[in-house]
Parts: C-alpha cells; structure tokens; sequence
C-alpha cells in the first residue's frame, strides 16, 4: 500500500475505499518508523498533518472531490508555508517562519492536498547530494551509505522510501531530474515561467522552477496541473502560456512518429558504462514501440556547466544579499556596530558552499570583471539555447542521461566542489534554455537507479509526458520498491 501511486492513492478514496485521515496516518507511520534513517523530513508535524486530513475528509463529504482531495504531498523547506517553519536546511533561517504561502502552496490547498512536511535539501538548494544541508546529510533509500543527489534530495528519499506518494521539489540547475534519478523515481521541471515563484526563498531566479518528484509520469502531471498556471504577483509567470492536456497526455502506450533526438555530446567519456548501457536500451525500447531515434547535435553543451556557474552563483549572490542580520533569522551576538553585525550574521549563519557561491557570484558580476564573466556566460546562455531551437526544427524531443552516475558515496564528493558540479552537465543546459525535462527511472546498476532525462521544446510538456508514459508502460522499473523498507 505505502509504495501506491497517487492516481491509485486518488482513486481508493474516491470509491471511499480509504480516507485521507487514513492515508494520512499510514505514511506518518512510514515516517515515524524510517526518518531517523533517511533524514529525508526535516519538519514534521503529526496533529497538522491529521487536522488537515480531517478537513478534506469533511470537504468531500459535503462537496465532489477537488484535484488532489485527501492526497498526501510533501514539499522541499524551500517554499514557504504559514504552518511551521521554513528555512531551507540553512542556519542563517533557523526559525524564520514565512508570514504567506508560496503560490503554489496555496495551489496545492485548494486542490484539497494534504501537506505533509518539510523536506531535506542542499542549503539554499546548492549542491547535487543534499550534504550541504545544515541540518544533517539525508541518505538514499536505495543504499543508505550513499547520496540521494540534489538539492531536492530529500523529496527525492521521501518518495523512493514511500514515506509520501508525492513531493514537491525546485529545479535550478537539476535538483529535481537529478536526485529522481539517483532515487529511481520520476521528477519534471516544467518549461521556465509555467509555475510561479512566489514565496519560493530564491537562488537564481532567471532559472528556478518548482516542479513534483512522484512515481508515475501520470503523477507528475496531476500535481503539475495543480500548480501551473499565471500568477499576477511573479512578473515571470507567464500569463498566456499554452494549456496542454496534463492527464490526457499520459494515456500514450506507444511512440508512432515520435522522432526522438540523441544528442552525441550527452554521451561522452567519463560517464558510468552502466548509465550509458542502460540509456541505450531505452532507446532501444523506443524504437520498438514506434519511435525515430536521430542522432543530433547540441554544440554548445560542453560550455553549459561554466555558463551556469557564473550565472547562477551571480544571481545567488544578489538575492542572498537580503539575509543581512536585520530582517530575516540569524543574528550574531552582540556586534560592535553594523559592519559587524552584517558580517558576523552572514559568516556565522551561511554554510561553505553559500559563501563559495556568494564570493565567486559576487566576482563575477564586478566592474571590471562583469563583461569578462557575466556578460559572456550570457553570451554562451544563448547560443545554449540557439542550439535547442535548432534542434527541434529536426525532432520532436531530445533523450539524455540525466545523470552521468548512479548514486555515489556519502562524503566522496565533499572535498572536491568541481566534480560535484560535473553531476550535473546533463541537466543544467535545460535550465539555461527553460525548457521543459522530465527524469524517470529506466534501470539499474549495481542496484542503483539510473534515470532517463526527456527534453521537449518550450511549453509542450505534453510531448514529455506522452513520450515517457509510453516508456513507463513498456517497463517494468517501477515494480520494484526501494530495497530500503522493502515490502511493496
Ligand atoms: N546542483 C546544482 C547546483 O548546485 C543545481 C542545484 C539546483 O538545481 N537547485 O547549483
């Protein structure tokens, strides 16, 4: 039961076969019995999470159900909630609690979800392994000496663990494809603009987008459906974006005239021969039901990751300005005067990797400096983006890796900031193009999850979920729970 998908979750409490106090109930248990383990919530708050279940259950015996009624989602500490606290896993916001709902909080309340906690996260959701959270490393249910990726890795445990049918995650650079990967799940960031940002604590705002981590294509879609949508208050969210039909997409079985574009440069050396192997069966699988698999090329990705490293440190180092000492969490003791206080807040409060991102940030966007890092990463940004553009004029989506690796070690990667920032060469260049990707499971190696990333052009989601439904009908990957926990 705990490892049920929320479509089927969705359809026992509409044939009143359970109750969402039920529901409810059964993952707090999960959650009771595994976290100490996991680390994958950071708050949690058992009689919140009951009342809400009570009052859904109360709706719907008044009224038809709404969109998500009674369904259990639990959300990264990144976005803010009215109810307890948020402080996106960093100490420079322990105790901060958010006087409003993120938009898509309160998206998800009037769709009747019940919220059902905070998630683990890389501080400020820097980082690809959710070991820069200040409130302890989270592990993977798959092998609990390993990472479960990031920075929504948290999310990412919490639904491979069925400790929640369902999360939500934020999408930067690939904190929600990457850690659906490494914990065999299913994760999409919608297309840049599809989904507001209001009221999620920002880290680089020309690339962020909030998005579900679920088990099934169809799952995401539901919650995406939810969420999306203009939103008057984020001047980013676009106000006419295209209406796709969220749900009706996943019904695909098969990919007839699909033309599916292989990028070569998402198939390089260095990447795990496991990973590579089972990405190439996939496609394999994708052929025969029905597909075109062209091999294309995107030339500008190799300069992806140092684009996105001066971009989305620069952006970082502006919005993180704002936690100062003054307004928001942390204040050191006693300061001598504002200087100090400004100085000592920000020393104390930020883990190394922020500062990291703060300091190069802040180099790159001085006078001097500006033209020779920002300005070109900009540059770079668009002939990024130029490349996918041509490429869609020869295919309808693009099938990658997601992720060069499998899940590595706890601790492996934390001395080296520069091989963990390769952990995401396959992600990052669709944030730098807002487009749309998708991650789902596709395998194993060595008994971790390998995923399979879908691109599509700007706003057509519904070629992701179509393509992947079809994937996930053909297979069998989600059949088989995470070792961790086990029972099915
Ligand atoms: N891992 C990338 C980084 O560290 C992406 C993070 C994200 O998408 N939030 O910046």
């Amino acid at each position: 039961m705990p490892f049920t998908t929320l479509s089927e979750l969705k359809t026992r409490l509409d044939a009143g076969e359970t109750t969402a106090v039920a529901l409810a109930g059964l993952y707090l248990d999960r959650i009771a019995e595994h976290n100490d383990n996991l680390n994958a919530f950071v708050h949690i708050d058992p009689a919140h999470v009951l009342a809400q279940a009570e009052a859904s259950d109360a709706y719907r015996a008044k009224h038809a159900p709404r969109a998500l009624e009674g369904l259990p989602i639990a959300v990264k500490d990144i976005f803010c909630t009215q109810d307890g606290p948020t402080q996106c896993c960093s100490n420079i916001l322990k105790g901060f609690h958010a006087p409003y709902d993120a938009h898509v909080i309160t998206r998800l309340k009037e769709a009747g979800a019940v919220l059902v906690g905070k998630t683990n996260m890389d501080e400020f959701a820097m980082g690809s392994s959710t070991e820069t959270s200040a409130f302890g490393v989270c592990r993977n249910p798959w092998d609990t000496d390993r990472i479960p990726g990031g920075s929504s890795g948290g999310s990412a445990a919490a639904v491979a663990a069925a400790l929640t049918p369902a999360a939500l995650g934020t999408d930067t650079g690939g904190s929600i494809r990457q850690p659906a990967s490494i914990c065999g799940i299913t994760g999409l960031k919608p297309t840049y603009g599809r989904v507001s940002r209001r009221g999620i604590i920002a880290f680089a705002s020309s690339l962020d987008q909030a998005g579900p981590m679920t088990r099934t294509v169809k799952d995401s879609a539901m919650i995406t459906a939810a969420i999306c949508g203009h939103d008057s208050m984020d001047s980013t969210c676009v106000s006419d974006a295209p209406v796709i039909d969220w749900l009706g997409s996943c019904d695909k079985t098969d990919m007839k005239g699909l033309k599916i574009g292989k990028p070569k440069e998402y198939f390089v050396d260095g990447m795990d021969a496991g990973v590579r192997a089972s990405i190439e069966e996939a496609l394999r699988r994708c052929a025969e039901l029905g597909a075109e698999i062209i091999d294309i090329s995107l030339p500008h990705t190799e300069a992806a990751v140092a684009a996105y490293y001066v971009i989305a440190p620069s952006e970082a180092s502006a919005n993180l300005s704002r936690y100062d000492g003054v307004r928001f969490g942390q204040r050191c003791k006693d300061p001598e005067d504002l200087l100090d206080m400004y100085t000592r807040s920000r020393d104390e409060g930020f883990g190394s990797e922020v500062k990291r991102r703060i300091l190069t940030g802040t180099f790159a966007l001085s006078s001097g400096y500006y033209d020779a890092y920002y300005i070109k990463a900009q540059r770079v940004r668009t002939k990024i983006r130029q490349d996918f553009i041509d490429a869609f004029e020869q295919v309808d989506v693009i099938a990658t890796p997601t992720s060069p690796i499998t899940a590595f070690k706890l601790g492996e990667k934390t001395d080296d900031p520069l091989t963990m920032y390769l952990s995401d060469i396959f992600t990052i260049a669709v944030n730098l193009a807002g487009l749309p990707g998708l991650s789902q499971p596709c395998g194993f190696v060595e008994g971790l999850p390998v995923g399979l990333q879908w691109i599509a052009p700007a706003w057509r989601e519904d070629l992701i979920l179509g393509a992947a439904s079809a994937y996930e009908a053909a297979t069998d990957w989600l059949q088989i729970p995470a070792g961790f926990g086990g029972e099915a």
